[in-house]
């Protein structure tokens, strides 16, 4: 049987080689329902979409990681956050007519912000940020893993309007080589990997296409879903560091402060009296302490 949205990892057998393919259909087709993307931006979405899935998988961590790209060209932001439960959501910014032509001005003076938000209260972010470079999602982000977490990677990433998926493979770097040609191999027979069997074809069967002379050790597949992360309450804090001045402004003018959540489309309003309830939270600040 087919299992849609699943990551499933692998390792080689005696070689420092790992890696992972991630196929999202039910979760890609959710994230899109809500906005009608440009066909670019809905491939440059999917495949970081996809990408976000690979990455997180190869970090020991809990909580959530964000993968932004983001540029002053018409390919204004891409940001996918995705969390350790594997549940994803993402969303786009753009302006005007985009197409092929555009990732190059994204390159152009484009960066890519990757933030692990640890879901440990009290546990610092970490946020990385490189310019973008490459000819595609998956070049930027092999560079990003090269140059900032000075690991050998390799990605293969692709989308349509119905799935999205990639595969990762990377050369462990603090562990015995053993069959020191692994990585070379795993390599080059991920490059024959095509998008449309990216797209179409099991992960189990991929595997088995591309490394069936290897020894490879298969672990079970881990399901992935949609899930945002919004809340009412989150809503009413981002209110409150708009400020007073600014709410009001809006009640005057609207006689409400309508909210809605970019990634999954949900409408947060807020009447006077429910606004007027922001401010009655609001602690006093104490003495000797600035507000940042
Ligand atoms: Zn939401």
């Amino acid at each position: 049987m087919l299992t849609t949205d699943s990551l499933t990892r692998f390792m080689f057998e005696n070689a420092a080689v790992r890696g992972e393919i991630v196929s999202l259909d039910d979760t890609w087709r959710e994230i899109l329902q809500r906005v009608e993307y440009p066909p670019f931006i809905q491939h440059l979405l999917g495949e970081l979409t996809a990408a976000a899935a690979l990455l997180i998988a190869t970090l020991k961590f809990e909580g959530s990681l964000v993968l932004q790209m983001q540029s002053d060209s018409a390919v204004r932001l891409l940001v996918v956050e995705v969390t350790s439960s594997l549940t994803l959501r993402a969303m786009a910014k753009w302006e005007g007519d985009v197409d092929e032509a555009e990732f190059d001005n994204l390159l152009h003076n484009g960066r890519l912000v990757m933030t692990l938000d640890p879901a440990k209260e009290g546990r610092q972010a970490y946020q990385g940020v490189v310019p973008l470079s490459g000819h595609s999602v998956a070049e930027a982000l092999m560079h990003y893993m090269t140059q900032s977490e000075q690991i050998d990677t390799r990605i293969v990433l692709a989308a349509d309007d119905q799935s999205a998926g990639g595969m990762l493979i990377q050369r462990l770097p603090d562990q015995p080589a053993g069959d020191a040609d692994a990585w070379d191999r795993a390599g080059h027979l991920l490059s024959t990997l095509k998008q449309d069997e990216l797209l179409k074809l099991d992960a189990r069967i991929i595997l088995h296409r591309l490394f069936h002379e290897e020894d490879l050790r298969v672990f079970d597949s881990e399901a992935l879903s949609f899930r945002c992360s919004c809340s009412r309450t989150r809503v009413a804090n981002m209110l409150k560091m708009l400020g007073r001045e600014e709410i009001d402004s809006v009640l005057e003018e609207q006689g409400q402060v309508d909210v809605q959540c970019e990634f999954c489309g949900r409408r947060y309003r807020f009447d006077p009296v429910d606004a007027a309830q922001l401010w009655l939270e609001t602690l006093p600040i104490p003495e000797g302490q600035t507000r940042h």
